[in-house]
């Protein structure tokens, strides 16, 4: 931890989560819905304005959907989220005039519950925000979290205006490069893959009928997933160089490379607001927690896209680590106590590395033009898509369902 000594805070919170990211927000709203008396108070290195100009889309879940109803948000936002009605799987290079499907997915985790929807970052971020309001959670944009000692029953927290605050548990929720992951001297696992995810929104002639798409190029995925109206949001992946040049083209190259890949089954394409590039790796925390400090999300681990499931990790981290918490309160525990969080890191950590490796090995198997690979996974593929079996075990990965223990929220109880 860092050097900073804190002798007589400004402030004291039971506490204290860095991140009004979803995944800071949910963990906050998760232990004050099931335990008001705890005092609990968010801040954020962003200006406000940030969130609020998120234009991307969220593949949220069907177990995040059953966490964010409990939570009292998921009705303020069901009318702006997308159900992924159907999914398909191709695989082939990005010119071939035809792309055989290899597999397809009906879209229910179970009868009636879409295995996930598309959601605005906006809307999702935008109720997590007014639930934490309605909870009396205070969110303190603009100010970073900038030095950490431990101390008795307590961590002293500095902030980037000087001020510093007594926490009895530190949450970090600070995103994939956490700057306090390092000041918690919590080491981690990287490799760079060496390509960027393009982001972007493109309305097209007709409808997608809730139709997600993923198409394995040799360059990387490129997934098309449905918004409301005839709109989609494209997350393609490519070498950074290429990436680059990509979002730094005219409008008219960018159009000319995406109808290559997009194909013209929604006929006509327009790119609406901006696109962006997202370098991609893997990062892994090789510790969860420390005493009074515990990561959760992105700051715990950053994954390939390739399954959007970045995202609904960081829920099951939200969800897992407000059990954690509330149990250990109710049992009269110590909320920051390194046994009581050790018992959040081994309920979340096997998880994570299994979606971290299962990420990285999809990526290296399909993003190269391999003759033998392609055989390979295209024997793979057209055997997943004829047994029924395995197909309801991706739906369930992909719907966050699976077998094991699984926090309450998660199932759609209280904790
Ligand atoms: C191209 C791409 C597409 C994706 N698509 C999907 C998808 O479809 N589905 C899905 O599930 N996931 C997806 N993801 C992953 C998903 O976006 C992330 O997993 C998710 O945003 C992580 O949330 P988080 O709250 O952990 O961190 P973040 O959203 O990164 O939030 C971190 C917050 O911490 C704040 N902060 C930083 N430093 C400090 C500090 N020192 N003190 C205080 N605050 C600080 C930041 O301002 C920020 O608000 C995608 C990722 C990429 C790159």
């Amino acid at each position: 931890m860092s050097e900073t000594t804190a002798n007589r805070p400004d402030d004291r919170v039971d506490i204290l989560v860095a991140g009004a990211g979803y995944v800071g927000l949910t963990t906050a709203v998760a232990i004050k819905q099931a335990a008001p008396h705890l005092t609990v108070s968010i801040v954020d290195a962003a200006p406000d304005e940030v969130w609020k100009k998120d234009g991307r889309a969220s593949a949220v879940a069907a177990a995040a959907v059953k966490m964010l109803d409990q939570l009292q948000i998921w009705p303020s936002i069901v009318g702006e989220a997308q159900p992924i009605t159907e999914m398909i799987v191709t695989d082939s290079k990005a010119a071939d005039a035809v792309r055989p499907v290899f597999l397809t997915f009906g879209g229910e985790a179970q009868p009636g519950e879409p295995f996930a929807h598309m959601t605005p970052n906006v809307a999702l971020n935008g109720a997590l925000r007014d639930r934490a309001g309605e909870l009396g959670i205070s969110i303190r944009q603009g100010l970073a979290v900038s030095g950490i000692t431990e101390a008795v029953g307590h961590v002293d927290v500095r902030l980037s205006d000087g001020s510093t605050l007594a926490a009895r548990l530190l949450v970090a929720c600070d995103g994939v490069k956490s700057a306090i992951r390092d000041m918690a001297g919590i080491r981690t696992l990287y490799w760079d893959y060496g390509q960027s995810g393009i982001v972007a929104t493109v309305g097209h002639e007709r409808p997608h009928e809730g139709r997600a798409e993923e198409h394995f190029l040799p360059s990387g995925p490129f997934a098309i997933l449905p918004l409301k109206g005839n709109r989609s949001s494209l997350v393609w992946t490519e070498p950074t160089r290429e990436a680059e040049r990509l979002v730094n083209a005219d409008d008219m190259v960018f159009e000319l490379e995406l109808e290559q890949r997009f194909g013209h089954r929604l006929g006509a394409l327009t790119v609406e607001g901006p696109r962006r590039a997202f370098p991609l790796g893997l990062t892994l925390a090789r510790d969860f927690v420390k005493p009074r400090v515990a990561l959760a999300g992105d700051a715990a681990h950053g994954i390939h896209p390739i399954a959007g499931q970045g995202l609904n990790l960081g829920f099951k981290d939200a969800a897992a680590l407000a059990e954690t918490v509330v149990d250990a309160e109710r049992r009269g525990l110590d909320i920051g106590a390194i046994d009581v969080l050790e018992g959040y890191q081994r309920w979340r950590r096997f998880d994570t590395v299994q979606m971290g490796v299962t990420t990285d090995v999809l990526n290296r198997l399909f993003s190269n033009d391999n003759t033998v690979l392609r055989m390979a996974r295209s024997f793979g593929l057209s055997l997943v898509d004829r047994a029924p079996s395995l197909k309801d075990f991706f739906i369930g990965q992909a719907a966050g369902l699976t077998k094991g223990p699984s926090p309450r929220l998660l199932r759609g109880e209280a904790i």
